[in-house]
């Protein structure tokens, strides 16, 4: 049986073990207490897949939403697509979270914050980002490396070893995947 993971922890969870892709979106909806459809579709499943239930689902995001907008908006609006990513909407499917080929070919525009980092942001932003994280220059100069040649799950693999201290060079496909790997190395 799946842990329940309780909202609380995402914070602590988004710095420790989320993928780039994932701890973006969660900064973005900190900052922003808003998200483009691809950026709630993609995240929204990702949070389901990591063991967060429906009801604190339907909590976290109308906690951000309702600092800028009524709570009527947010439930007429929105919360039908968090019952919708639980399979609790519309044709009522079991919606399975994104691969990390999914959200690398994803198309994204102006001001969507959804995609994978390593494949939709300009190196020098996320070069930038990465120094902001904390990391060593040496880290940040091999992921951008890696970034520039094209090879983004590499790159998120470095990008795992270089947040955990370690030398694994896992092979990443899938962002519930490394969210599992680096629960496993840290409990
Ligand atoms: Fe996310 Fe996959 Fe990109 Fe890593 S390689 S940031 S897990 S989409």
């Amino acid at each position: 049986v799946k842990a329940v993971i309780p909202i609380e922890t995402l914070d602590t969870l988004s710095v420790k073990s989320y993928p780039l892709c994932m701890r973006q979106l969660h900064e973005h909806l900190r900052t922003a207490h808003h998200m483009k459809h691809g950026g709630r579709l993609q995240y929204g499943l990702f949070l389901k897949g990591i063991g967060v239930t429906l009801e604190d689902s339907l909590r976290f995001w109308r906690e951000e939403f309702t600092k800028i907008m009524d709570l009527d908006k947010f439930e007429k609006q929105y919360a039908y697509n968090v019952r919708y990513n639980y399979g609790k909407e519309g044709s009522k499917r079991n919606y399975t979270p994104f691969s990390c080929l999914k959200i690398i070919n994803n198309t994204v525009g102006p001001g969507d914050c959804h995609g994978c980092p390593f494949r939709h942001c300009e190196p020098n932003n996320l070069k930038n980002r990465l120094i902001g994280y904390g990391f060593d220059h040496q880290a940040v100069h091999d992921i951008i490396d890696i970034t520039k040649k094209g090879h983004y799950q590499i790159a998120c693999s470095k990008y795992f070893d270089a947040s955990h201290n370690v030398d694994l060079g896992l092979g990443i496909n899938h962002p519930n995947q490394y969210f599992e790997e680096s629960q496993k190395l840290i409990k």
